[in-house]
């Protein structure tokens, strides 16, 4: 793993931010990258994240990109460093909610379905807006930037033009807001077209630790 990490590491322009996605992965696979000074991790349920949050060195950033039940916030509200899967005002009243408990300010990305599959989560762009202009209006949750997954699929065409619909989204808000700063797109299989397309945080799983048994 240390020889393709570091390696993969040199590849990635320097804006890009290569976030770990160590979802059923054991903690010490996750050490094995930390010591490689790997500090951002992603994990996509709040159990696992929990556990993993406990027992791992505490300058761990830790990302949600899972689908996030609103009653679940409150585990991961004291140290979450980023939700990635926003995508309801229900969940930012929550989020808001629990970071104030905490005293935080909690940064989250509007996840967005530019995917033409049923299954996968995600906000219409007309909802993202209301969400995003929505959160204005709240002191503990902060929208720095957009999600996005493109439709699992060999068509490169396809994969490219989704990710162009994202990035133009995405400069649609980060021309009037500076702190929209973040466009995670790109997981293993896609990750090259993604920075192709203006992506400026991957999230890689397999690539880094091989294959998973399930997801
Ligand atoms: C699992 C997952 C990834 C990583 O997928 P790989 O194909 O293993 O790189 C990225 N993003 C999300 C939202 C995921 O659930």
């Amino acid at each position: 793993m240390k020889e393709s990490y570091l390696a993969l590491k040199n590849t990635l322009p320097k804006n890009v931010t290569l976030l770990a996605v160590s979802k059923t992965k054991s903690q010490e696979e996750i050490l094995e990258l930390y010591n490689l000074n790997q500090k951002e991790f992603g994990e996509n349920k709040v159990q696992e994240l929990i556990e993993k949050q406990e027992n791992l060195p505490k300058d761990i950033k830790w990302h949600m990109i899972g689908h996030l039940q609103a009653n679940k916030v409150k585990y991961i509200a004291p140290f979450i460093h980023l939700i990635h899967s926003i995508d309801s005002l229900k969940l930012v009243d929550e989020i808001n909610k629990q970071a104030e408990k905490n005293n935080r300010v909690i940064e989250g990305l509007l996840q967005i379905k530019i995917a033409d599959e049923e299954t996968k989560y995600g906000l219409s762009w007309e909802e993202a807006l209301e969400i995003y202009t929505y959160c204005k209006t709240l002191n503990h949750v902060k929208i720095v930037g957009i999600m996005g997954m493109a439709t699992n699929t060999q068509d490169q065409s396809k994969i490219k033009q989704e990710f162009a619909q994202l990035n133009k989204y995405f400069n649609t808000i980060k021309n009037e807001d500076v702190a929209i700063e973040i466009l995670s797109m790109g997981m293993s299989h896609d990750y090259v077209l993604a920075i192709n397309e203006g992506s400026n945080l991957i999230r890689l799983g397999s690539l880094l630790f091989g294959n998973r048994a399930n997801n």
